[in-house]
């Protein structure tokens, strides 16, 4: 945010009632939860995880699905000697989990093709990691089983708590219309699943929005400090009578991720570059650095980004150093956020080490 005002102007003291805004029919769906689960965790899966018997199975892959380019990584290339189940021959340091599924609410073939946020909430980290099986035994006291590279990944040790959420629409990028279209052309698909879109805690429309030019491509990010707390981000983003500004999203100081302009449209976020652009505030203060949830969030949504709009990660920039940026005077957002120096320097080293 940050766009300079001009002295003196003042804000109205009271909001205006409400216009009726008109409804778009374009909607973007807000992410829907299809499984949620937050508990003690423990590790599973592997040659080395002898409380695995040597035949023991899993709950959704069959031996043939190992050849599954779709699936293949998943799993070490040949069977561990003196074993012959699936559950000892999966790839530890790869990320899947098992959780107690009810398979009313997801069926297996859903879960199949499913790929989960893992959380930890105490420091924030998240993955995207792919259900395998079924467990743990309800008398463990614990709500799920992570693969052993997932685990260190997260900073999680057994009986630690993790939390685990699918939703609608990282269920279904998993299969996307891309990747499709490359199997269609020969490209090798055995290759880490595409990433989904991080979850979006609330999806709060902002009247401060244009349609991109037909045949715009988004080919950059912007990155902005809200300079104010997210009550009052959100508020005079939803406000047509103001500045007019808006971004497509914010995420809050606990990693919360608000979407307010769908990415197709132009938001009002950075003078100059916002018909190209896609704009990330993060709320903070003038002196604020990123919490490590919000870090974790914004990273996991700029690699979304950048894989879904294919955006080269050297065009990631802070709101003033943003190519096209015309405000007379400049910004001192995204002020020290990202590091201690107001540089875009500064910017690329935490995307080289984030992103
Ligand atoms: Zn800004």
């Amino acid at each position: 945010m940050a766009q300079k005002r001009k002295p003196g102007k003042k804000r109205p003291a009271a909001k205006r009632p409400q216009r009726k805004k008109t409804v778009k029919k374009k909607i973007q769906p807000v992410e829907e939860i299809l499984f949620r689960v937050e508990g003690k965790m423990s590790t599973f899966g592997g040659p080395k995880d002898t409380g695995m018997s040597a035949d023991e199975g899993l709950a959704l892959f069959t031996s043939a699905d190992v050849k599954n380019p779709k699936y293949s990584y998943l799993f070490l290339p040949a069977q561990p000697p003196g074993t012959t189940g699936l559950g000892r021959r999966l790839n530890p340091d790869k990320y899947y989990f098992a959780c107690r599924w009810n398979y009313n609410d997801t069926p297996k073939e859903f879960l199949k093709r499913a790929l989960a946020r893992v959380e930890n909430p105490s420091n924030g980290r998240a993955a995207d990691a792919r259900p395998v099986d079924w467990g743990p035994n309800i008398s463990t006291g614990r709500v799920a089983d992570l693969s052993p590279g997932l685990a260190a990944a997260l900073g999680l040790q057994t009986d630690d708590v993790v939390r685990i959420t699918i939703s609608a629409l990282r269920a279904t990028l998993v299969k996307t219309a891309k990747r499709a279209k490359a199997v269609k052309q020969g490209v090798p698909v055995n290759r880490p699943a595409s990433l989904g879109k991080p979850v979006i805690k609330q999806l709060i429309r902002s009247p401060n929005c244009s349609s991109r030019q037909v045949g715009t491509k988004i080919d950059k990010i912007v990155l902005h400090c809200t300079e104010g707390s997210l009550a009052s981000t959100l508020a005079e983003f939803q406000r047509s009578d103001g500045r007019k500004v808006s971004a497509h999203y914010v995420i809050d100081r606990n990693g919360d991720i608000y979407q307010m302009v769908n990415d197709a449209d132009c938001a009002n976020h950075c003078r100059g570059a916002n018909a190209a652009s896609i704009g990330i505030e993060h709320v903070g203060s003038e002196t604020d650095s990123l919490t490590a949830p919000q870090a974790a969030a914004s990273a996991a949504l700029i690699r979304w980004l950048l894989q879904e709009y294919q955006i080269p990660p050297t065009n990631i920039f802070g709101h003033n150093f943003t190519p096209g940026y015309n405000l007379p005077g400049g910004t001192s957002c995204p002020d020290k956020l990202f590091g201690p120096v107001h540089s875009q320097a500064t910017i690329a080293a935490w995307v080289a080490a984030n992103v």
